[in-house]
């Protein structure tokens, strides 16, 4: 039951609409019994025995009672009136009652309809905001395509399934127990005896429905598989060309997708025997029913037109009792689903605002690592970090790649928090203020420089829901961007297409630099791009990166020697640990890691 927490929590907001769609579900089953009903009055027109009822002489259960009544009035009518306008009367009386039942079953789903599609569509938004929310460590755990898989196709199955059931689950109910009333007071023997055959065949459909739920959930998993696989392939199409790997990148899908098609024939398989089971349960129930009536209506208890009008209301039992089935099934095979969309509902989001978070308003001071220790899983990926970046400085890392640069700039941006040790700001540790604060403070220019499908202003004015377009053309200009995009067709309302696809690697960067200008953050964490480009691209990048460091404290992961030189303190990293420290020229002249590193690069870039 924890599990459906979540969708019984988005019911909540649709109370209103449950209550009237289960308003409508009780008007309905009363105006199909009385449909069927009808039939009784029709027999007894039909096939007239000319028995003559003594009303005082009432006798069997009070239904029959009831009936023996109403015969009675109804041959009245009959010798009145005649057979055939009694006919038309009663034609009249069922056209108006299938009218009222079909309105108000009409009615029920329309509450139905609003209800699942607004329950999926907050299920949509709960999950999108917790991607938004959860910490980047998160990301690097689960796989982009089975998230993705997770977000559509097991929020369609929910949809489908666990939602889509509600109308049986809310509907069969009532049409079920008010049928069972109805049949108690027609003959409570045969109802009785009926209700023995209901525990055997409830157990043979739990059995199906455990079984079905164990293998939706291998063929979800196998679906996300497959989906990563697509992402992956997308994203890296131009290597798995240029390196010939197109078959055995294929014999992987088809070997995955094969696997997927098995668990899900197996799936179906099962899913498909629930229907022919459950009728074929109910018609063996059907036949007993018969013998067993036929008896009761040759001892004299149940007038024969009430038995078949019983048997219609018990047979109309069996839609609703499979339908309610059914949606056990459907339940079960979609809770698979709803177990991995809940899997990202409830993950932990470890890096959030602590209870009492303050505010930072401003950064005065200085940015300090004290004795941070980090690592991804379990061994510390940095030791003991500890230095200092004053106001205003620019602070460069260097060393080989893999030492650990990256990930001890994004524990400034508190994209992981530190084992040990803190990153204080102003004497200030991140863990202890507002996160948003934290990142208002910051500008991230990244390697690769993440672009979004959109237009040039929105990729500049990120995060701002009313772009300033002067402040976007002046971050432009700053960013030396404005040369290229004033040639674009529509300008800064050009779409730079997927990922920034329509630009030059220079362009991309330069739209990268002119993002962190608009924001004017007084912190920069800079990672240089490593791409080459060429000569012209790469001055004009420089030129744009300089601009954007003019008054800022910046941490820079350094490739290029210019931004080396220019550097108030070079940290060389290596193996987790700060291994040099000082500036261009003490550490030449110390002529240690660095100085290597700059003798074997010195005419490319350092990494
Ligand atoms: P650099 O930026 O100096 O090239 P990184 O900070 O990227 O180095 O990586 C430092 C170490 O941390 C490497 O050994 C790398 O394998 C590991 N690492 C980086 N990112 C992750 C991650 N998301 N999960 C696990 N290990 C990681």
């Amino acid at each position: 039951m924890k599990k459906f927490k979540a969708i019984f929590g988005l019911l909540r907001n649709y109370r209103l609409r449950l209550v009237s769609n289960f308003f409508c579900n009780i008007l309905n089953a009363i105006f199909s019994l009385f449909t069927f009903a009808a039939l009784a009055p029709f027999l007894h027109i039909l096939f007239n025995t000319g028995d003559k009822i003594d009303v005082q002489k009432v006798s069997g259960s009070a239904v029959n009672q009831l009936w023996q009544r109403l015969s009675y009035s109804l041959e009245v009518y009959i010798r009145d009136h005649g057979q055939a306008q009694t006919l038309i009367l009663m034609c009249c009386f069922i056209m108006i009652l299938a009218l009222l039942k079909n309105l108000v079953a009409y009615l029920a789903l329309l509450s139905i309809a609003h209800i699942r599609t607004a329950v999926t569509r907050d299920l949509r938004r709960k999950l999108y905001q917790k991607i938004l929310k959860l910490p980047v460590a998160f990301f690097s755990n689960e796989k982009k395509g089975d998230l993705i898989s997770r977000m559509t196709n097991d929020l369609m199955e929910i949809e489908f399934s666990v939602i889509g059931a509600m109308d049986a689950v809310l509907k069969s109910p009532v049409m079920i127990i008010s049928s069972l009333i109805t049949l108690f007071l027609m003959s409570w023997k045969l109802t009785l005896f009926a209700f023995l055959f209901l525990p055997v065949s409830g157990f043979l459909i739990a059995r199906i429905a455990k079984s079905l739920k164990h293998s939706a959930r291998k063929g979800k998993n196998s679906l996300g598989e497959l989906m990563s696989m697509i992402e992956e392939t997308l994203t890296g199409l131009r290597v798995i060309k240029v390196f010939n790997a197109d078959h055995s990148f294929g014999q992987r899908f088809d070997h995955q997708n094969e696997f997927n098609f098995k668990l899900m024939e197996k799936l179906y398989r099962r899913e498909y025997l629930a229907s022919p089971m459950s009728e074929f349960i109910s018609l063996l129930v059907i036949s007993i029913m018969l013998y067993v009536g036929g008896n009761i209506v040759i001892s004299g208890e149940l007038d024969g037109k009430l038995l078949i009008v019983y048997l219609v209301i018990f047979s109309q039992i069996i839609a609703p009792a499979r339908a309610f089935s059914d949606a056990f099934f459907k339940i079960n095979k979609g809770s698979a689903s709803l177990d991995r969309v809940n899997e990202i509902l409830t993950a932990e989001e470890s890096i959030q605002d602590a209870p009492n978070a303050l505010p930072l308003n401003q950064f005065n001071n200085q940015i300090e690592f004290r004795n941070v220790t980090f690592g991804y899983h379990g061994d510390p990926v940095l030791h003991d970090i500890n230095f200092t970046i004053k106001k205003g400085q620019k602070v460069a890392l260097v060393g080989p790649s893999g030492g650990g640069k990256s990930t001890l700039a994004s524990l400034l941006t508190r994209f992981y928090d530190p084992i040990q040790g803190d990153v204080l700001i102003d004497g200030m540790p991140l863990r202890s203020m507002k996160l948003r604060d934290i990142r208002k403070q910051m500008g991230l220019v990244a390697q690769d420089s993440v672009l979004f499908n959109d237009s040039v202003t929105n990729n500049i004015a990120i995060g701002d829901d009313h772009p300033d377009p002067h402040k976007v053309q002046e971050a432009a200009r700053i960013a030396n961007a404005e040369e290229f995009i004033v040639k674009l067709k529509d300008q800064y309302e050009f779409n730079i297409g997927d990922g920034g696809s329509k630009l030059s690697g220079g362009q991309k960067q330069r739209l990268a630099i002119a993002r962190a200008i608009y924001k004017n953050p007084p912190i920069l964490i800079l990672d240089e791009a490593t791409s080459a480009l060429d000569t012209q691209s790469e001055r004009m990048v420089q030129d744009a990166i300089n601009n954007l460091m003019i008054n800022r404290t910046s941490l820079v992961i350094a490739h290029r020697l210019s931004t080396v030189h220019m550097a108030d303190l070079i940290l060389v990293i290596d193996g987790g640990k700060i291994v040099e420290r000082g500036t261009h020229d003490e550490l030449i002249a110390a002529g240690g890691l660095y100085k290597k590193l700059i003798d074997m690069q010195e005419f490319t870039r350092i990494d």
